[in-house]
């Protein structure tokens, strides 16, 4: 016989009853039965499985709000694509200071090799 344990008052009981099937709720308290869900939920948040994944098959949105929500989204993009902008600078500058400065070893072996 398998014995559960109540989550609200914390009472062990059979988890089937006469006729072998799975009681819902608590014989003490009668709160319903949960497989504590938060534990169940960090367990799962500790293995990595299925947090924060989102499968979209489809949108129902009326036209005003798809406008508004696209809207959003392409000013919420503007900071985006600034900071996108400046690392992609900085990368540039770093490779240009490595490649086309005269005082550059990388220059000098490059030109050595070319002459
Ligand atoms: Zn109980």
């Amino acid at each position: 016989m398998a014995y559960i344990q109540c989550n609200h008052c914390g009472k062990k009981f059979e988890e089937l009853n006469a006729s072998g099937i799975k009681k819902v709720n608590c014989v003490w308290c009668d709160e319903p039965l949960r497989k504590n869900p938060q534990k169940k939920a960090a367990q799962r948040i500790a293995a990595g499985i299925g947090t924060n994944e989102v499968v979209v098959t489809d949108i129902r949105m009326s036209f005003g709000s798809m406008v508004e929500f696209m809207v959003k989204w392409v000013i919420a993009s503007i900071p985006a694509v600034i900071i996108l902008l400046i690392i992609g600078f900085g990368v540039l500058y770093l490779i240009g200071l490595l490649f086309y400065s005269g005082e550059s070893y990388l220059y000098q072996a490059l030109m050595e090799s070319l002459s």
